[in-house]
């Protein structure tokens, strides 16, 4: 492991939406290249590197179970969103050079590695980029929640969340003018207040076991790696 970062081991979770850019929906190349690139400036530090990535792009099991269909299946199809939104990742990793293991969740072992804590942590140390797919496996729970289990497991130094906004404020800060930004918060004020960082499953999972949580703007470059060196940006939960 990296000695000279402040966080050598670190899981990036980004969000589906995040790939699909202003299309609302699918791939936006650019914006998968940009992330590319991110995630590409890290890793060339020595950090190792650990990706989840939702699947708000494709299928969002809660919305489509408010149109009708079985949450359980719905959820599955989110799931399996998510599955394509790995491998997408993978090709644009690969693309520029890196060397990349998607792993799933749920077997599909004709396209991509099945979750083995063990194996990951050992993709890992030889500096292959994981990226764990098709969330915790199981309806009911969000790509956040399989994002901080996933971290905890391999035992991350932080998990980082890439989102639209800044960081942390008491409110959406684009639609309240007035919304404060915390450039550090406790994960209790994080669940008192209910701020809509991550989902309260997520957060306790973070909280029980002491895992700093980075939330900052992927849009700005180089944030994560900033981030990782251990330099002030977006919000420290802790
Ligand atoms: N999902 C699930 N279990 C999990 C992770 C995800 O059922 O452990 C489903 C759920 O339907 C969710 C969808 O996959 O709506 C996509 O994930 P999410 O909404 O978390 O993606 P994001 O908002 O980060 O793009």
């Amino acid at each position: 492991r990296s000695d000279t970062l402040r966080y050598p081991r670190v899981l990036l979770k980004l969000s589906g939406e995040a790939l699909a850019g202003d299309r609302g929906f699918g791939f936006d190349f650019d914006r998968l290249t940009f992330f590319a690139q991110q995630v590409e400036d890290v890793v060339a530090t020595g950090a190792e590197v650990g990706l989840v990535i939702g699947g708000g792009n494709i299928v969002r099991g809660a919305q489509l179970s408010r149109m009708g269909m079985d949450r359980v299946g719905a959820d599955y199809m989110g799931m399996l969103g998510t599955v394509i939104n790995a491998l997408a990742l993978q090709d644009v990793l690969e693309k520029r050079g890196m060397d990349t293991r998607v792993m799933t969740a749920i077997r599909m072992e004709e396209l991509a590695e099945p979750y083995i804590r063990r194996r990951a942590v050992r993709h890992l140390e030889t500096r292959r980029v994981v990226i764990f797919a098709a969330g915790t496996g199981n309806p009911y729970f969000s790509t956040d929640t399989a994002a901080v289990l996933r971290a905890i497991q391999i035992k991350a130094d932080v998990i980082i969340k890439a989102t639209s906004v800044d960081g942390v404020y008491s409110a959406d800060p684009k639609q309240d003018p007035n919304a404060r930004f915390y450039e550090t918060i406790s994960y209790r004020d994080v669940m008192l207040e209910e701020l809509r960082v991550m989902d309260q499953t997520a957060i306790t999972l973070c909280k029980e076991n002491r895992l700093p949580l980075i939330v900052l703007n992927i849009n700005e470059t180089g944030a994560v790696l900033r981030a990782v060196r251990g330099e002030k940006v977006g919000t420290l939960v802790s």
